[in-house]
């Protein structure tokens, strides 16, 4: 089932796209919801991010560039970083690269929603507590990632977030591929099979150290093949299964400071 949130007469609202057509929805996905019995046309409305997420988390560095390459020894402590909420924009909306900052990547992901509160959760039992899957953009300005180590400032930029176009509630995770095209140019491909820390060890990691929450979002990771971009560039965000997420990047004329 494929879960989306849009706008329409300056109105938001949710639904379930079929095809072209999405059946409006009303209720929390996560728990009770109902059919209202409008239907809108996917062409007539303007799709939004699928959720605001309760909180985002990401992993760094957790692809390799082919099966060989993957370590016999995961990592003790994975690199996970926060994401702000306010960062999180929708399909089609513009990634405003700040001023003063002249090196900006695109990272195109495969995104976990969490659909149940999940604490102590064991690897094998983890997929129970996710609600679906979607895209997500983890825009990074890497020259703002801290010499002593954190990424904070920058993952954090407004708009540094792109998700979407819907949440999959029915995708296998292990059989999937992450593309992103800039410019109509491949430049990311690769299976979540290339993941160092897989899914199932990287959830269950997370649930000893926090509880987990529904709306909870975790990016998985990009492959290998992100670049920096400039203002113009045209990225797209592809999981066949689930939809392209495709924004475009421009300058703000303001100042950081
Ligand atoms: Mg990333």
């Amino acid at each position: 089932m494929k879960f989306i949130r849009f706008a329409v007469n300056y109105e938001t609202l949710t639904g379930v796209l079929q095809d072209e057509m999405i059946r409006e929805i009303k209720g929390n996905i996560f728990g009770n919801w109902e059919y209202t019995g409008s239907t809108f046309a996917l062409n007539k409305v303007k799709p939004l991010a699928p959720l605001m997420p309760n909180q985002i988390i990401g992993i760094g560095a957790n692809y390799v560039m082919k099966v060989e390459d993957l370590p016999s020894d995961l990592p003790e402590i994975p690199v996970f970083f926060f994401k702000p909420t306010s960062s999180v924009i929708g399909p089609e909306e513009e990634i405003v690269i700040p001023a003063g900052i002249d090196q900006v990547k695109f990272e195109s992901e495969l995104a976990v929603i969490i659909g149940k509160e999940a604490k102590n959760v064991p690897e094998e039992e983890v997929l129970d507590y996710v609600f679906g899957y979607t895209v997500a953009n983890d825009v990074t300005a890497p020259q703002f990632f801290h010499k002593d180590g954190h990424w904070t400032v920058g993952k954090s930029f407004d708009t540094f977030t792109p998700l979407g176009p819907v949440i999959e509630t029915e995708l296998d995770p292990f059989q999937v591929s992450i593309e992103a095209r800039l410019n109509n140019e491949e430049k990311q491909n690769s299976s979540t099979e290339l993941m160092i820390i897989p899914i199932r060890k990287m959830i269950s990691y997370l649930t000893n150290v926090m509880t987990l929450k529904p709306g909870d979002v975790i990016l998985t990771g990009s492959p290998v093949g992100a670049e920096f971009v400039h203002s113009g560039d045209v990225i797209e965000c592809v999981i066949k299964e689930i939809g392209t997420l495709k924004n475009t990047f421009v300058s703000s004329k303001e100042s950081v400071y």
